[in-house]
């Protein structure tokens, strides 16, 4: 279930601070995807991103997966 809140970020477009963030958590059998989307309400730039726990390039145990990268929320649990 997607976990949407309007955050307080500078757009790097338009310099809006109206953006959405949205978390997505998916999870089966040994995979796990945490992806997270900042949007802009008024000009709709995104920057997503997304954490695999079956990505080699990156150590899924240490990674933050629950904080979003761009506004730095933490995700509801
Ligand atoms: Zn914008």
């Amino acid at each position: 279930m997607a976990d949407i809140q309007k955050v307080e970020v500078c757009c790097k477009k338009c310099d809006s601070t109206s953006l959405t963030c949205k978390y997505n958590v998916f999870e089966q059998a040994d995979l796990e995807i945490h992806s997270w989307e900042c949007k802009c309400i008024d000009c709709g730039y995104r920057l997503t991103t997304a954490y695999r726990s079956d990505d080699e390039d990156i150590d899924f145990a240490t990674v933050t997966v629950d904080q979003c990268p761009y506004c730095g929320r933490k995700a509801n649990k």
